[in-house]
């Protein structure tokens, strides 16, 4: 039976797992941009009729591109190495 324990992944060495965008060699600054985002915020009406703001879900319902935020090229094939590294 299934432990549930988190088998540790193979993780690559840094030099290689560190994104450098290939046009201008810029390796710290970077964007994400989403399509087709749904963006819902949720509101309680308080006594008074004034809101509160409850919560925010969003939904992502198109593409997400990444890019060099030096030269702004389209580096998405980094995608989803990004999100790996993304803490
Ligand atoms: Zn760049």
């Amino acid at each position: 039976m299934e432990t549930g324990m988190l088998t540790p992944r193979n993780i690559p060495q840094k030099s290689s797992a560190r994104i450098r965008c290939p046009h201008c060699g810029n390796d710290v600054d970077f964007f994400e941009i989403a399509d087709g985002v749904v963006l819902t915020t949720r509101y309680l009406q308080n006594t008074d009729g004034s809101f509160t703001q409850e919560g925010d879900e969003s939904q992502v319902l198109g593409e997400i591109k990444f890019f060099c935020g030096e030269c702004n090229q389209d580096l998405s094939q980094y995608h989803n190495r990004f999100l790996e590294m993304l803490f």
